[in-house]
């Protein structure tokens, strides 16, 4: 599976994904996809290089730039670039990973490719971060392309970024074409983009809620725990909120925001987080001002998952394992029903397991567990409609990629479910597993493919 000293990010989401292969009758019918699995833990190809670019003080400065380019099976490598100060070869080698069968569920053509840099974007002007993306795209550049990989944006790179990527691309190869996505409306980008993985999010949980229930219940009057303040959980609490749920929390790597009504989150406060982050701040700023209008707290250094109080919903929605043994215990005292991934790998392996324990031994069905790589599917498949809209030279409306991303999410959860039904017979009155059906309904497709 790898031969390097320690991957650990990477060794999880290898071990997550075969276990559940192996507690499947997947090997049995198909003998030679094992072999199928050996080849495809290994990336076809992986480049690293270093960045040097110049900061504002006229000082040079170097980081490590990365793309992992997975595997190709089922169309141009897709996926991500994360900046971020934790980025290593192990967690770019498990983002990728993921990537392959996350592509492969949404149904489109569509390889499994991440990259990034250790760069950190905090407190850095614009000025630095143009000047860094454009060091980073001169060698990324030589390796990519429209018909071979197709990178876009992960934590740290939003529209403006991918702007600066695309503009260097553009004048160091002088071809204009889809060679990332998260584009910019008005210069190739799709609509519905920035919030394709946030409302996709939801939607897929719709369809949790609308199979648990028998059609009874909706997000209606739901109380939802979110992580993360990015363009994930920011898209994922407006969405809730549309659909007349209560958004109970967000988050930063530094603290969490509770609300302390009824009402929950509101719009407003969302778009004042979504402001903050433009302008690349901690949360805990907004606390030190008068900005929650007595409608939230604070709590310096925590995570939400222990402090919502009653909760029926939780979508992890900031980073890999953000959800503890623990916390999933302490989700399922407080009533959690649902969880489902903004996040990619937002669970360790001790709360998957809590969870799908939990699922298999309580009779009243408490809690039903969606992986990131089918409930956050939405994002990369908006991108995927985005190359089509590139190659094609045509622009769809809000309405048709909005219902082209209900559809693609609806046959991410019905995949898995059917998977899952095929190849893991639940027990008498047993959700079946939705990690497993992905995870084989995925694995399948590309094991085929190869
Ligand atoms: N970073 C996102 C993900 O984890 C989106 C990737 C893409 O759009 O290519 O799926």
């Amino acid at each position: 599976m790898s031969n390097l000293p320690s991957e650990p990010e990477f060794e999880q989401a290898y071990h997550e994904l075969a276990s559940t292969l192996e507690n499947s009758t997947l090997f049995e019918k198909h003998p030679e996809y094992r072999k199928a699995l050996k080849i495809a833990s290994i990336p076809e190809r992986i480049i690293q290089f270093r960045v040097v670019w110049e900061d504002d003080k006229g000082q040079v400065q170097v980081n490590r730039g990365y793309r992992v380019q997975f595997n190709s099976a089922l169309g141009p490598y897709k996926g991500g670039l994360r900046l971020h100060p934790t980025v290593n070869l192990s967690i770019l080698k498990f983002l990728g990973f993921e990537q392959i069968f996350k592509n492969a569920l949404t149904g489109l053509n569509m390889g499994g490719g991440k990259g990034g840099s250790d760069f950190d974007p905090k407190g850095k002007s614009d000025n630095e971060i143009r000047r860094f993306c454009c060091a980073f795209m001169s060698e990324l550049g030589k390796h990519i392309g429209a018909n071979l990989d197709v990178p876009a944006g992960d934590i740290g790179v939003s529209g403006r970024e991918i702007g600066f990527l695309f503009g260097q691309y553009k004048k160091q190869t002088k071809l204009w074409e889809g060679v990332l996505t998260g584009k910019g409306g008005t210069w190739g980008g799709s609509l519905i983009r920035p919030e394709a993985t946030g409302y996709g999010l939801v939607y897929y949980v719709g369809h949790m809620i609308d199979y648990a229930t028998g059609g009874k219940e909706s997000f209606a009057g739901k109380r939802v725990a979110i992580s993360g303040s990015g363009n994930v959980a920011q898209y994922a609490a407006l969405k809730v909120l549309e659909l007349g749920g209560i958004v109970l929390s967000l988050s930063d790597s530094k603290g969490a925001i509770i609300a302390t009504t009824d009402k929950g989150i509101d719009a407003e406060l969302v778009a004042k987080i979504a402001q903050l982050k433009v302008d690349r701040k901690q949360l805990a700023e907004l606390a030190s001002t008068s900005e929650f209008s007595g409608k939230a707290k604070y709590l310096d250094g925590k995570r939400p998952w222990l402090h919502v109080g009653a909760v029926d919903i939780a979508l992890p929605g900031a980073t890999q394992n953000e959800v503890s043994g623990e916390e999933a215990e302490g989700l399922i005292k407080a009533g959690c029903k649902y969880i489902a991934e903004g996040s990619n790998m937002g669970s360790t392996q001790e709360a998957i397991e809590v969870f799908e324990n939990h699922r298999k031994t309580n009779k009243e069905k408490a809690i039903w567990y969606a992986p990131g790589k089918a409930a956050n599917a939405g994002g990369v498949a908006v991108s995927g409609l985005e190359m089509a809209q590139n190659s094609s030279r045509i622009k769809w409306t809000s309405e048709e990629v909005d219902s082209k991303l209900k559809d693609i999410m609806k046959n991410c959860f019905e995949s898995g479910l059917q998977t899952a039904l095929t190849y893991v017979t639940p027990a008498e009155g047993e959700f079946p597993s939705l990690v497993a059906g992905s995870n084989i309904a995925g694995f399948s497709k590309v094991a085929a493919a190869m």
